[in-house]
């Protein structure tokens, strides 16, 4: 097995997918540049495929000029015929060798293109930041490692080959019918060129019309979306039939266009199919070649190399659609490969530190996803061990981005995150993952057991461990009713609700014992039976540990040793609830807003105590001592 290519770094190339794909530096194209470890070996079967091609038109060569041995008037004789029989076997076998032998070789080598590109996506996407695998990451994953990588799997293995063997043997064919008969070379180049022609026209403006062809599709897809989601909504309130008026809408507007386009071109394209078809060109240079014959301008013999070559001519035209559409398809691949090759990967700490404790500090923190808008700007904050901090404000203050920072989803763009006095950055993964643990809204499980999915955090804990914080995240009686309990896998036969998988990703976490916990405590999709459970198994977990949360109901925070108000990225208030009550901010007035909206869910009645929540009792637990 060869080595690996080396890897380039991610500052070596733009930031920006789109301009990577559009090369403004002008490098090798992505399509090269992706080949370049195999090109040796494709150029090798490039060659082969030419001899093949050239090898397989001499047999009609030879053929065409036995016929004109026996019907040229001559005797002939053994001694004439055998090398020309002779010359054709060998030419017809060189042609099977080569083309086996090119074909072979073109699959090896594309099978290791495969492999490495597979490897080195892989590598990559797992040095990715985690923030980078959202949901439309993961598609962009999917699409590379699947379908792009079988786009070039078509390009190198198949495409390239045909697309040598079209274009080398009708020079060769052509090539020998001049030196027969240089009019009726001339006549059968005739079909070609019309072919040209009428396909140019045909493919006139196809560029824009493929761009509309792209656009009209994605506007299918996207009503479908659409309609897929929205469809219960609409029928809950008896309007099923708005639902799919938008998608209706788009497939009548695509069907439209194409037909349109499709009438546009039906007869240039039809036409310029018709002219290079075989039996067409068959039948011209027939015509052409008995006028020719029976003028006394040329042989009977030497019609025969035309009736047989001449057909070969104008047959490239004949594929060279399709041909295209995979060269395009290939192209495009390669350019999204390039683009998730060069995406930056999060940086390994040269000199890797320890970090000395778990006290978790911001400074002067700014973060932007697209480089140019601050969604964090000059954040302090600093969370000590043992504390519970929320963080409150309205939807899109930078809540969630804040948060992502500690477990290095994204690294800062300005200031710095430390864990124990050390940079995050400074801080290897493994390290990191020990210390910092996260439970999100959006769980993903594996396609493994219950077991393994616990154990994901700490591979070598006992079952009785793996019980025992299923136990506490108050999942374990749900498991036990799973076919195979423990065992079970999920993904496949069992799946579990959502807020089941929120238990089990709590048990995870629990598991895993990271000091510091990063956790989003919005039971929002939960019911309420799940909400009381996830509320408990919340509280297991919050217990002893240095807590950052995403506060959504303000009622389930209201004990914590500290708020912390966003808004537009700022750290704008923070204190106790009290003190920010007190305060008559920001937090009083979201907190009014909130009691007012949900008299149930905040202590609509000032005088009742409001229900002890997850992060409420963790708070009080570690205040109390009662921690681990
Ligand atoms: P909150 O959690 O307070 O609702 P977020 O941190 O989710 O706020 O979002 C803060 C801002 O960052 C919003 O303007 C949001 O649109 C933007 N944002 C969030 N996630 C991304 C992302 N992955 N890419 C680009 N922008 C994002």
């Amino acid at each position: 097995m060869k080595s690996q290519p080396s890897e380039p770094g991610p500052d070596s190339v733009s930031r920006d997918p789109a301009a990577a794909g559009a090369g403004t530096e002008a490098p090798p194209s992505p399509l090269r540049a992706l080949a370049e470890p195999v090109q040796g070996r494709l150029a090798v079967a490039v060659a082969l495929q030419a001899v093949a091609a050239l090898a397989g038109v001499v047999p009609f060569i030879a053929v065409s000029r036995i016929a004109g041995r026996l019907t040229g008037g001559s005797p002939a004789g053994g001694d004439v015929l055998w090398p020309l029989v002779t010359l054709a076997c060998v030419a017809g076998l060189l042609a099977l060798a080569c083309g086996t032998a090119a074909g072979a070789l073109a699959h090896l080598a594309d099978n290791e293109l495969q492999l490495t590109l597979r490897r080195r996506l892989a590598r990559h996407i797992g040095r990715l930041p985690l923030g980078r695998l959202t949901d439309k990451g993961t598609g962009e994953v999917k699409q590379a490692v699947q379908d792009d990588v079988s786009a070039l799997h078509t390009l190198f293995a198949h495409t390239l080959l045909d697309v040598v063997a079209v274009l080398t043997a009708p020079l060769l064919a052509l090539a020998y019918l001049f030196t027969v008969d240089w009019r009726l070379a001339l006549v059968s180049v005739v079909p070609l060129l019309l072919g040209v022609f009428l396909f140019s026209r045909a493919m006139a403006g196809a560029v824009a019309q493929m761009a509309e062809f792209g656009a009209a599709l994605g506007r299918i897809s996207a009503a479908a979306v659409e309609f897929a989601a929205g469809i219960a909504v609409f029928k809950s309130f008896g309007r099923g039939r708005k639902a799919h008026e938008r998608f209706v809408g788009a497939t009548e507007g695509f069907a439209d266009f194409f037909s349109g386009w499709v009438r546009a071109t039906l007869v240039t394209s039809t036409a310029a199919v018709l002219v290079v078809a075989p039996a067409v060109v068959l039948l011209l240079l027939s015509v052409v070649g008995a006028v020719f014959v029976t003028s006394g301008w040329t042989t009977g013999a030497e019609l025969v190399p035309f009736l047989l070559l001449g057909p070969a001519v104008a047959a490239p035209m004949g594929v060279v659609g399709p041909r295209i559409q995979q060269i395009r398809a290939g192209q495009a691949a390669a350019v999204r490969i390039t683009a998730l090759l060069h995406t930056p990967t999060l940086t390994e700490p040269a000199t890797p530190a320890v970090p000395d404790g778990h006290q978790v500090s911001l400074r002067g923190v700014s973060f932007s996803y697209d480089g140019h808008t601050d969604v964090l700007r000059d954040v302090d904050l600093d969370l000590a061990p043992g504390t519970v901090t929320a963080l409150v404000g309205p939807s899109g203050s930078g809540k969630s981005t804040l948060a992502s920072l500690l477990p290095r989803f994204h690294d800062v763009s300005a200031g710095k995150v430390t864990l124990g006095g050390v940079d995050l950055r400074d801080i290897p993964a493994t390290e990191l993952y020990r210390r910092v643990g996260f439970v999100l809204q959006d769980v993903r499980l594996l396609r493994a057991s219950v077991a393994d999915n616990i154990r994901l955090g700490r591979p070598d804990a006992t079952d009785e461990e793996v019980e025992r914080c299923a136990r506490a995240a108050r999942i374990h009686d749900r498991v036990l009713d799973l076919p195979d309990g423990y065992a079970t896998e999920l993904g496949t036969a069992v799946t579990l609700s959502g807020g089941e998988a929120q238990r089990l990703s709590i048990a995870r976490a629990l598991l895993a014992d990271a000091p510091v916990l990063v956790l989003d405590e919005a039971t929002a999709y939960a019911d309420p039976h799940s909400e009381a459970l996830i509320q408990d198994a919340l509280s297991a977990l919050a217990a002893g540990r240095t807590l950052l949360v995403i506060a959504h109901r303000l009622s389930t925070i209201r004990s914590a040793d500290r708020i912390v108000v966003l808004e537009d990225g700022r750290i704008t208030e923070q204190g106790r609830h009290d003190e920010l009550l007190a305060a008559r901010g920001r937090y009083a007035t979201l907190w009014e807003a909130q009691r007012t909206a949900q008299p149930d869910r905040t202590d609509g009645d000032p005088g009742r105590p409001p229900a002890p929540t997850a992060v409420a009792r963790a708070a009080d637990d570690i205040r109390e001592g009662s921690a681990r």
